[in-house]
């Protein structure tokens, strides 16, 4: 990329006009699945798929932001877990995503291309904006968040994860965040956090406000003040927000994690009941086909040590297969399991008695409105929750920094400098970040070597 494109860009005290000024290269640098490769893992066992094969760093050509779009300089991302499936190709390759959205014709075409730019977050500066886009412009410092709407269907206009359109952009869409330039709608965009480094900024997006929805929100479980929630993966990336919410909110987190490290982590957070599902070592099922209701019940059990012998109101469930028929047995009375994910399988078996019989619910939630994303961040802004950064790779090695989080190798957010040369920089408040720099770090101490 241009010498001089960079400089500006990475320029502590660079201004407006000097952004708006600035010729904005044709081509870029971008984490990218190729469709040539879309069937190299066929036949393999995604347990042996490997994303640092699939995914390669190439220059693709700069799109032009259209109506309502804007071009972003990305100065960091971050990983998610759908980029875990995209890089294994699982459960289908995404340019049946791409090929689909390009099918609804005009700009969507542009992403139907033999890559995928992939990467759902970013935080970054405004380079361009398309027609009739008002609230931003060159030089904001902005973060995105990944929901990508057209909102031409009525059903959207109560809620709009229910627009028919909806896409999460970077992995149903092209122009993801894995990149040095990435292409958003306007009604993406979010202000960063000024005390925040890029890295840093870039890391709470897609799982904080998915967290945001599904634990705190009317249209997930709308947690209340003194309500008891089991969160699995609480030192993972969206547990790692789940865990504060729940804190921040008066409820009581019972956090699972698999050992000891993450166990420190929840307390440094402030949360004292603690399952280290390793060392309680419980078995679900028995075998492929069979569960065991015993070690429901010695889950349950172990929740109410915890608790002084409550039951759960709310479980924040995501690992799928493995632990949904436990989520659905400990839940209490008229509790909720609220699950937006089934990382472990997404065929899910409970013991239904448990469920109707004692009047729970189960809610389904997918990422967040642009309201609830922006609640979410609101929060990072204002230093109430802190991003959970753990460790940060250069662009260059995205398939180490996917493989981390594949391999639950990573504590809560793995980050990704793509512009941004160091780590660090990005800084605008220092003194209001002093005031919360052991909180921000928090996970970085904890930090697992590679
Ligand atoms: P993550 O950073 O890998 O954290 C997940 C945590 O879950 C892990 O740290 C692990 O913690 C725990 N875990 C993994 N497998 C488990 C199992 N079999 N049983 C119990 N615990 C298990 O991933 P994430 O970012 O939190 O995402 C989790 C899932 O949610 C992924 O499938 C992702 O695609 C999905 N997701 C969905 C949405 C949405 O909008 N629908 C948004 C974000 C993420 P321990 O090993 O410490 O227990």
């Amino acid at each position: 990329m241009d010498r001089s494109f960079l400089d500006t860009i990475r320029a502590a005290d660079v201004g407006r006009d000097d952004i708006a000024a600035l010729p904005v290269p044709d081509h870029y640098r971008a984490a990218v699945l190729l469709k040539e490769e879309q069937h190299m893992f066929d036949g393999i066992g995604v347990n042996e798929r490997e994303p640092a094969k699939s995914l390669h760093v190439r220059e693709v050509p700069t799109p032009e932001p259209g109506p309502g779009e804007v071009l972003v300089a990305v100065l960091a991302s971050a990983i998610n877990y759908n980029t875990v499936w995209s890089a294994l190709y699982s459960p289908i390759p995404t340019f049946a995503f791409l090929e689909r959205y390009a099918r609804t014709g005009g700009l969507a075409a542009r992403h139907d291309q033999p890559w995928h730019v992939v990467g759902s977050d970013l935080a970054g500066i405004v380079v361009r904006t398309g027609a009739g886009v008002r609230r931003w412009s060159a030089g904001d410092r902005v973060v995105a968040h990944c929901l990508s709407i057209e909102l031409e269907d009525p059903d959207g206009h109560d809620d709009a994860m229910l627009d028919p359109d909806q896409r999460i952009w970077g992995f149903e869409t092209n122009y993801g965040g894995l990149a040095d330039l990435a292409l958003v709608k306007a009604n993406q965009l979010m202000p960063k956090a000024a005390h925040l480094t890029w890295e840093e900024a870039a890391a709470p997006g897609l799982v904080n406000s998915t967290a945001y929805r599904q634990l705190v929100s009317r249209n997930g479980a709308n947690m209340k003040l003194g309500d008891n929630i089991l969160i699995w993966g609480a030192a993972g990336g969206l547990g790692s927000y789940a865990t504060q919410y729940a804190l921040a909110g008066g409820a009581t987190p019972i956090c699972v994690v698999s050992n000891d490290q993450k166990a420190q982590i929840c307390r440094d957070m402030g949360a004292t009941a603690i399952i280290d599902r390793s060392v309680e070592g419980y078995r679900f099922w028995r075998d492929e086909h069979t569960q065991d209701p015993r070690e429901w019940r010695r889950l349950g059990q172990r929740i109410r040590e915890l608790t002084g012998g409550e039951d759960v109101d709310i479980v924040f469930e995501h690992p799928g297969q493995e632990t949904f028929g436990a989520s659905v047995y400990v839940a209490r009375r008229g509790g909720s399991i609220v699950s937006c994910a089934s990382t472990s399988g997404y065929q899910h078996q409970f013991d239904n008695r448990y469920l109707w019989m004692h009047v729970k619910r189960i809610i389904g939630s997918h990422f967040a409105n642009y309201r609830e994303a922006w609640h979410a961040n609101r929060l990072i802004v204002r230093g109430r929750l802190h991003p959970t950064l753990s460790r940060t790779y250069p662009l260059d090695e995205i398939g180490q920094a996917v493989d981390d989080v594949y391999r639950n190798r990573h504590h809560g957010k793995v980050g990704v400098l793509c512009l941004a040369e160091t780590e660090g920089t990005g800084v605008d408040d220092p003194e209001f970040r002093a005031r919360h720099e052991t909180a921000i770090n928090r996970f970085r101490r904890y930090a697992p070597t590679p």
